[in-house]
Formats: structure tokens, sequence, C-alpha cells
């Protein structure tokens, strides 16, 4: 499968028309932002950590009943996905409380949540990803009702099988964010699932192995992304 055309150019990824008019090649670059887009660097082979990292995660969860765009690694920075019709919003899920939901709510960082805590951002850069509730989505017309609950649940499930994976691994799955979109009117996990939109945590140190290492300058980050994709056993080519 070859790319035709550049469609999409967003912070880390490309995505590429093919000859096919619903796959499109998800081109995984390493560019890294941060901030809506205001700390930036390229961080050497993190496009090919990230694509091979992403495609073990969407294989893990189809294993596991969760549809995904997710057809097949092409080569080490390169995948095959199905075109969605993607929904300008981002599913967030919350296991312990720290970054934006401690700047928010004033929460100690690091608390175990009661319970996972499900959350809905509206994708705008320029608004600073605000946080919005479903009768934001139904009032702008951002996503239907079925797909609302469609999302929250998937999420949900993701949650509970990746927080599983990552612990046998000895890493707590602290939070993370998904993205959805349609085809031919099913629902079906987009974008990607890796260090650079979850936070892992190792489970004696608490040390961060995640984008937070970016954010926070601490160095090591693809060192770091390396590291968990060894631990859950994936067969990286560098
Ligand atoms: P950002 O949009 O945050 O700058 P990326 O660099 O990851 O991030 O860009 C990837 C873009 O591709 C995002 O806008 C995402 O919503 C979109 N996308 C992800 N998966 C698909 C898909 N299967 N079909 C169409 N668009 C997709
Ligand atoms: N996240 C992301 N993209 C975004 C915003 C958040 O991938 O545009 C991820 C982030 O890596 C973390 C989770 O979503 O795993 C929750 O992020 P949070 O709301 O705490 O925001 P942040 O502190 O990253 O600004």
């Amino acid at each position: 499968m070859k790319k035709i055309n550049e469609i999409t150019t967003g912070k880390a990824k490309s995505l590429f028309t093919t000859e096919l008019s619903d796959r499109l090649i998800m081109h995984f670059r390493d560019d890294t932002s941060a901030f809506d887009g205001k700390k930036k660097e390229a961080l050497l082979g993190k496009g090919s950590v990230n694509n091979q990292f992403n495609a073990f995660i969407m294989d893990h969860l189809e294993s596991k009943g969760i549809d995904t765009h997710h057809i097949e690694v092409l080569n080490s920075t390169d995948s095959l996905v199905y075109k969605l019709d993607m929904f300008p919003i981002e599913c967030v899920v919350r296991n312990r409380a720290t970054g934006s939901i401690c700047r928010r709510l004033g929460t100690e960082d690091g608390l175990v949540l009661e319970a996972p805590l499900f959350e809905f951002f509206l994708k705008d850069d320029d608004l600073g990803d605000p946080l919005i509730t479903e009768d934001h989505i139904l009032s702008f017309g951002w996503a239907k009702e079925e797909n609302i609950t469609g999302m929250r649940e998937i999420t949900l499930k993701i949650n509970k099988i990746l927080s599983e994976l990552f612990l046998n691994s000895n890493l707590i799955l602290v939070d993370f964010k998904v993205e959805f979109g349609l085809y031919d009117g099913k629902l079906l996990l987009a974008d990607e699932f890796t260090p650079d939109g979850c936070r892992l945590w190792d489970i004696e140190t608490l040390a961060k192995m995640d984008k937070d290492r970016f954010r926070q300058g601490l160095g090591d980050v693809v060192e770091s992304y390396h590291q968990v994709a060894d631990r859950l056993g994936m067969n990286i080519e560098t």
C-alpha cells in the first residue's frame, strides 16, 4: 500500500490517502508536543516506537473485543487504518488524579480515585481543549446520544483491559486519552494508544515513563517508551 496525498498533518502524526478510498496510512513522526502545541521538539526514534507500541495495544484491544481502526503495520513508522469520520472529542479516564484535574480541582497529586473518572474534552488546541459535558456534545451536535454512550462505555472497558495489561508489567495506568470515529456508522477506536497519550508510573518507585518526561523536562523520553515496550514483551524494530 502506497501513500498518495497527505490529508492531515497533526502535531505528531500525518495521514495519507491510499489507493483504497476507505483506508489511510497513519505515519508516526518524531515530533513531540505538549501544552496544546506550545512546547515542541523532535525526539529521534519516537515515531517508530509509537507506531509499533500502538499496533501492539490495538491488537490486544481487538483480541478483547474492542473494535478499532487499526488494520496492519506497514513499516516501522507507518500503519494502515480505516478512514473515519472523527468526533472532535477526547475521551479521558483517570485512575489517579494528576495533571489538569489537579490544576482544576486543587486535588492532591497522585490521589487514588474511588472509581475510574471519565471525562470528555473538546479537541480544540486554540481553546486549550476545554472540559465539556454530554449536554454540550448534544447541544452543539458534536455526536449523537448513542455514540456518546458508546464512547464512554468503550473507554471505560479499555481502562479495565489496559490497567490489567500494564499492571502485569508492574506499571500503573494513571490516566489516558482516546479518540473515536465512525466507519459506515460503526463506532471505532481511532487515533493511537501510546505513552504520548497516557500516563504510566512504575508500581514501586512511581517513576513517570510517559510523555510527562517531555512535559516536565525529565529526559530519556524515547528510552522510557522503549522500557515500557520491553516490559510488555513487545518486539520493537529500531
Ligand atoms: P493532533 O490532532 O492532536 O495534532 P496527531 O498528530 O496525532 O494529533 O494527528 C492525527 C490526526 O488524525 C488527529 O486529528 C486525529 O483525530 C486524526 N485521526 C486519527 N485516526 C483517524 C482515522 N482513522 N481517520 C481519520 N482521522 C483520524
Ligand atoms: N492527553 C492527551 N492529549 C491531550 C490532552 C491530554 O493525550 O490533548 C492525555 C494525557 O497524556 C493524559 C490524559 O490525557 O494521559 C489526561 O490529561 P490531562 O487532562 O491531565 O491534561 P494535561 O495535564 O496533559 O494537560
